[in-house]
């Protein structure tokens, strides 16, 4: 065993572990566990854990089935909400890269492999990825029934104080948990509409942000369900008001720790490398829509009003572009903000196109438009022409399209991860396409 995996057994030991969560995440972003007892520890270090690939969505084809889980120990976490009998800690989580055994070789239909793939374009440009997400998610009660309902149990607002937010203790455990996990919360606050908030974590590497937004969703939703509430990262649960987001802040790091997007003398305190960045983003947004919001919902959220982006503009000012450049607290954290993914994507996938497609900015130095200053929601069609704005898809099935088309993005995800993804979010909005929603009943039924 490596030193790193022998310092993990040592403290399965000293914390009294008793199982391990080994997880992994499929292409549709689902977390994926596979339980072994503590004792097996050693041996799924050294020879890794096998499984059967053809029971995970969108993985491989079922002559070619077998997988093996190899454990990365940069990742154990204790799990702070499952305690053995004796009070001692009781699960700990380590998150694997996947095996292919027919190959030995890296799985790849593993978005985990996908983001790696990413930081090494980034690591031969000289480069780190620094990635910094801010999830946001509803807490709904639940019924007598213990099912989600959409009913919110406080009335609060954006940044709201006791008594108002009642939910402060609730997320006080969430932020507990977290931190005792190993997050850095940077931080948490009520959002904009009743019942919703938002946990920010301290930007990290991008494959650690990626593994922690993972582990994310499940610590939230199992601390809520403690307090009898569901918590839910579905994009926009109820029509009419704010709906959820993931912004995701990046920067890029040069080898001796300087920020590469920081320069004084822009106007914007923004590099050309940051430049040529937003440029590539900016130039692949549409395909990128379709892996950072890929779900049918999360197109109900990108429409205008509702601090979610619209348009494919960025602006150093204002919420309704698709790139914000924050504030800078400090003037070296020079950063941008992509503020479309929403938290039912799949976080490496996401982050990998936004990367792939940022370095592609820069290696082929696309240029970057002006930012726009005013509220481009408020534009009409020809303004929009006229400051040559484009429009995000403004449904799954157009974001699809966008994908197909797109050489950048599709190479980012790999001919496997491409394939099985648009097969996947094809069926499901046939599927939704094939619906009559209530909302159809209600204008319809009667008036024809
Ligand atoms: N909830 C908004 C969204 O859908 C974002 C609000 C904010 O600026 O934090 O993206
Ligand atoms: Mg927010
Ligand atoms: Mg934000």
């Amino acid at each position: 065993l490596s030193a790193d995996e022998q310092q993990v057994i040592d403290r399965i030991e000293e914390e009294g572990i008793d199982f391990l969560r080994l997880q992994f995440t499929d292409i549709l972003g689902t977390v994926k566990n596979v339980s072994i007892p503590a004792s097996q520890a050693e041996k799924a270090f050294s020879e890794g854990i096998y499984f059967d690939g053809s029971s995970i969505d969108g993985f491989v084809r079922i002559q070619e089935s077998d997988m093996r889980l190899k454990p990365d120990p940069a990742t154990f976490a204790v799990l702070p909400w499952r305690t053995s009998n004796d009070g001692s800690a009781g699960a700990a989580r380590l998150i694997c890269d996947v095996i292919d055994t027919s190959t030995g070789e890296p799985f790849e239909g593993d978005p985990r492999y996908v983001l790696k793939q990413a930081i090494d374009r980034a690591a031969d440009l000289g480069y780190t990825v620094n990635a910094g997400p801010e999830p946001e998610f509803f807490l709904f009660e639940e019924d007598e029934d213990g099912n989600a309902t959409t009913r919110t149990n406080d009335a609060g607002g954006y940044f709201d104080l006791a008594p108002k937010d009642l939910a402060t203790d609730i997320r006080r455990d969430i932020i507990f948990g977290l931190e005792e996990m190993g997050f850095e919360v940077e931080s948490s606050h009520h959002e904009v509409a009743e019942g919703q908030h938002e946990i920010a974590f301290k930007y990290d590497d991008a494959l650690s942000t990626a593994d922690n937004i993972a582990t994310f969703r499940a610590v939230v939703r199992a601390i809520a369900a403690e307090h009898d509430l569901h918590a839910t990262f579905m994009p926009k649960p109820i029509a009419r008001i704010n709906g959820s987001g993931m912004h995701v802040h990046l920067s890029l790091f040069t080898e001796d720790g300087e920020n590469a997007f920081h320069d004084e003398s822009d106007e914007f305190n923004l590099s050309e490398v940051a430049h040529r960045f937003v440029g590539g983003i900016l130039k692949n947004a549409p395909a990128i829509t379709a892996v950072a919001n890929p779900t049918v919902n999360s197109f109900k959220r990108l429409v205008p009003g509702y601090e979610a982006p619209v348009y494919v503009a960025w602006s150093d000012v204002n919420r309704s572009a698709l790139i914000r450049k924050p504030a800078a607290r400090s003037p070296p954290a020079s950063r941008i903000e992509l503020r479309s993914p929403d938290p039912s994507c799949n976080p490496y996938l996401a982050l990998a196109t936004m990367i792939h497609a940022g370095l592609d900015g820069i290696e082929n130095e696309v240029s970057c438009p002006d930012p726009v200053r005013e509220n481009i929601y408020e534009f009409d069609e020809d303004k929009r022409a006229e400051y040559d704005i484009d429009t995000l898809p403004s449904n799954l099935g157009e974001a699809l399209e966008a994908l197909e088309d797109n050489e950048v993005v599709t190479a980012a995800l790999g001919e496997h991860v491409t394939e099985k993804f648009i097969e996947a979010k094809t069926e499901e909005y046939d599927e939704y396409r094939a619906e009559v929603s209530d909302w159809e009943r209600e204008k319809y039924l009667e008036t024809f």
